[in-house]
């Protein structure tokens, strides 16, 4: 498994920090305004990232943070003549159900600014007290960049050139221009915090580093983020936690490229950005999630409506044979065969390639070679096992990927149709050897989770019964 570190600019081996768990850092949302495009592909991309190490068989820890408190959030609420606290909860919950409905999974811990002041607080005491950061006679907290020896290493910058592209800071007694803040001072009736200087709100920088080492520790595997992120956002983030613990806080850092429009970066403050519940009112959503990945993560994606329909219809020849085939049984023969061979080692090159630093392009290329092969199969006659291993593989692909609608719901979960067959399998190979106790045995074990089996001339027809009510014993 090899993964691309933006702080060595290689890919090298994946070595987890503990065997068999990876923890994953990623970089969240604002939650100030409605999704948009550039939101979906850093989620889609990790959900990818996730299912594939599952299924590589890690627990994954994945913490992904919401910057509920800023200026931003303090802007829009006035205009809008509400709290902080309620737009913020307004657009997290807008978040969440947006990308529920591009199949991404929530993280498994998703903290809020808000709810960390606490330990952001001492986090930022500790650096004044290590020397690293410094409190101003106006009530802000400014990091000492010139005492952190590795500043600049993740984005490859020097410290004097740090002034251009970043903002300038309220305040004007900073110690050195390149310092950034990590505590700022708020007037009296905006919304903010108390703090050891005063009443103010955290820098964006610092709720990272606190939020990362809080749930993960100070040492973690994977950090993500879009590629906008490396600088200033991760240098400093990287600073902070190295200041205060001694090591870096990521083994490795991922980075996904933007998406453009006529190769011009989409955001919103540049009005070209595109409402996610919008396009997905207008495309399916399994299309748009797969477009995303068709494009290699690291690379920029340079959307367009045409592109994305274009894709869709390409999606929608595998939404319809996966129609055909769904209630199909497993193969009941193994045929030699090219056709036959691949579809049966379909999984292992669809895992080949995510291996190659997660490349869900050539991926999904491989799921529509796969169709080919289906294909071939029933050209030649065998279509019961060609339609058998179609079912089988999409379902796999799904998983790993995430590329059948949400509507088949005539069709059991994934994995436990993954399950079901390799019960069919054992029972099979229990029948081919004579062994009908074991093959009954495995019948009444299916039987009892509301699957019939039926053996047919085709082979075993599983049907789904009701399965009895559960307040019984
Ligand atoms: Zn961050």
């Amino acid at each position: 498994m090899m993964i691309y570190d933006s702080f060595t600019r290689e890919k090298r081996p994946f070595v987890p920090i503990r065997p068999g768990h990876v923890s994953i850092y990623v970089c969240g949302v604002t939650p100030y305004a409605e999704s948009h495009l550039g939101h979906a592909r850093p989620s889609v991309v990790w959900d990818v990232i996730k299912r594939y190490f599952i299924r590589r068989g890690y627990y994954v820890h994945h913490v992904q943070n919401f910057t509920d408190i800023d200026d931003k959030i303090v802007l829009r609420a006035q205009e809008l003549g509400t709290t902080v606290g309620d737009l913020a909860t307004r657009y997290m919950m807008e978040y969440t159900e947006v990308m529920n409905r591009l199949g991404v999974a929530p993280p498994d811990f998703a903290p809020r600014v808000t709810e960390n002041i606490e330990s952001i607080n001492a986090f930022i005491e500790e650096l004044i007290t290590k020397g690293m950061a410094y409190a101003t006679s106006l009530g802000d907290v400014y990091f000492r960049v010139n005492k952190a020896p590795h500043y600049g290493q993740l984005s490859g910058r020097q410290v004097d050139e740090q002034r251009v592209g970043v903002r300038v800071e309220s305040s004007e007694d900073k110690e050195h221009p390149a310092d950034f803040a990590l505590w700022k001072a708020a007037e009296p009736l905006e919304p903010g915090f108390d703090s050891p200087w005063g009443h103010g709100r955290p820098g964006w920088h610092i709720e990272c580093s606190v939020m990362a080492s809080r749930y993960l520790g100070p040492e973690f595997d994977l950090h993500g983020g879009g590629i906008d992120l490396i600088f200033p956002h991760h240098e400093n983030e990287l600073a902070q936690s190295q200041s205060y613990y001694g090591v870096p806080p990521a083994r490795c850092w991922v980075h996904n490229g933007l998406i453009t429009r006529g190769n011009v970066k989409m955001s919103k403050s540049l009005g070209n950005g595109i409402g996610l519940n919008e396009l997905l009112d207008r495309f399916p959503a399994m299309a748009l999630r797969t477009y995303l990945l068709s494009v290699h993560y690291r690379n920029p994606l340079d959307f367009s409506e045409e592109a994305l329909a274009d894709w869709n219809r390409g999606m929608e020849r595998i939404w319809e044979l996966f129609d055909r085939v769904k209630n199909h049984p497993a193969p009941s023969e193994r045929l030699h065969a090219d056709w036959a061979d691949r579809l049966e080692n379909f999984e292992e090159r669809l895992l080949g390639w995510l291996d190659d630093d997660f490349n869900t392009a050539r991926a999904l290329a491989e799921v529509f070679e796969m169709v080919r092969d289906v294909r071939a199969g029933e050209a030649c006659g065998h279509v019961d096992t060609a339609r058998g291993w179609a079912r089988i593989n999409l379902l796999k692909a799904h998983q790993i990927l995430g590329i059948l609608p949400e509507d088949k719901s005539s069709v059991p979960p994934q994995s436990e149709s993954i399950l079901l067959d390799s019960l069919l399998e054992w029972r099979q190979n229990a029948r081919d050897r004579k062994d009908f106790a074991e093959a009954d045995r495995i019948r009444q074990t299916l039987a009892q989770a509301g699957w019939t089996i039926e053996d047919t001339s085709q082979g075993p027809r599983v049907t789904t019964a009701k399965v009895p009510g559960k307040e019984k014993p």
